[in-house]
């Protein structure tokens, strides 16, 4: 595994993710040595496709599942060791898991109530966490009454009322449909910024991921693949897992001439065909010699054929704000592009015509194969 370099300094850990890991008894753990840290404040995602363990990783902050091995410290203090209701966490689920029998007021101050905390004291702080989720005059409807986005606001009242040390959503926004999804990921990174909550939010979706958090823990079979922020996983992918998940990436496969770097011949070939030169700081590390360039759509530039790397167009189609072209290398390997519609590019890439291609040095990664 490799860690992207660090671009962005990474503020002081707050939360503290070491080593932790846990075995179902499976094949392989479905959390297996994850350790990263959070900020006081940081809005985290954990992102990975289904079963890549993220509930696993959420339950045992939660206090659902003990780690077979592993720690979670936050301010220094282990949590492990503490049942669940003596760690301050606030929980959203993507059921929203309202009381139906209590009002949206009884609702938020269940934590409260449970703490023991006076009721004047409870009346103040449930109507300043429902100030919070601006839901200030619903405290006396049932969550019947509100549709589903308003009773998703309702459940994190009721998680950010106790003023939790971590604020754990899981998935918070999957059963919401698609419009109303748009709205609620800023709503709730609203909230976030003003409380100050630190937050680890999980879920699958790239998009998501990349609106809403400061930086993303990218996930696979259990293990960290990468953590950054939204540009650095996006931009410089660590790992081919991270490029493929988070956006649309093509992979060439391409043999690398270290030598040639000192005599300024092609360094990246595949099939015969020199690929751009790359830049000597993104090559790899180690001796092998097949790599995998990885390239978004973005960044293919179109040409009239010139005797450099060359393909055919297969297929064309307009979406909207871009054309997407399929194009086929002489190898018969094949990639997409998007282009600008209207522009000089999109006028060569008639379907059956063939086009020169190239790009930035800087705009591809190249990892060992
Ligand atoms: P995610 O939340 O990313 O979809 P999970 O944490 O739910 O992933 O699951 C991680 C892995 O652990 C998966 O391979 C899953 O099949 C396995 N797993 C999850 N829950 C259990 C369980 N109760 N018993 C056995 N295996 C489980």
């Amino acid at each position: 595994m490799t860690l992207s370099p660090a671009t962005t300094p990474v503020p002081a850990a707050h939360i503290r993710i070491e080593n932790l890991t846990f075995d179902y008894g499976g094949k392989r753990p479905a959390v297996d040595r994850l350790s990263f840290d959070i900020a006081k404040g940081e809005f985290i995602g954990l992102l990975g496709p289904s079963g890549c363990g993220k509930s696993t990783t959420l339950r045992m902050f939660a206090g659902l599942l003990a780690p077979t091995s592993g720690q979670i410290s936050i301010g220094g203090q282990d949590i492990v060791s503490r049942p669940p209701w003596e760690r301050n966490l606030g929980l959203v689920f993507q059921s929203y898991a309202l009381f139906p029998h209590m009002t949206v007021a009884q609702n938020v101050a269940f934590g409260l109530r449970l703490r023991k905390v006076g009721k004047e004291e409870t009346a103040a702080r449930v109507a300043e966490a429902l100030r919070a989720v601006r839901l200030d005059s619903f405290g006396q409807r049932r969550p019947s009454e509100l549709s589903g986005g308003q009773q998703q606001r309702v459940a994190i009242a009721r998680a950010i009322v106790i003023e939790p040390e971590i604020l754990l959503l899981d998935e918070p926004l999957s059963n919401l449909d698609a419009r109303l999804r748009d709205e609620m990921r800023f709503e709730i990174r609203d909230i976030q910024t003003r409380t100050g909550i630190t937050t680890l939010f999980v879920t699958h979706d790239q998009q998501e991921a990349l609106t809403m958090c400061d930086r993303i823990a990218v996930m696979n079979a259990g293990q960290l693949e990468q953590i950054g922020t939204p540009t650095e996983v996006y931009d410089h992918a660590a790992t081919p897992f991270v490029a493929n998940f988070i956006g649309r990436a093509n992979a060439i496969e391409a043999t690398l001439d270290r030598a040639a770097q000192t005599t300024g011949a092609p360094i990246l070939r595949h099939h015969g065909q020199s690929l751009p030169q790359p830049r000597a700081q993104d090559l790899p590390p180690g001796s092998g010699t097949a790599v995998s360039v990885m390239l978004r759509p973005h960044v293919v530039r179109l040409s009239p054929p010139a005797g450099g790397l060359t393909a055919r167009v297969l297929r064309r189609v307009f979406v909207g704000s871009i054309i997407e072209v399929e194009l086929e290398l002489l190898s018969g390997s094949r990639l997409v592009a998007e282009l600008r519609p209207g522009g000089p590019e999109a006028a060569l890439a008639e379907v059956g015509s063939e086009v020169g291609l190239d790009w930035r040095p800087e705009d591809m990664r190249i990892f060992a194969a």
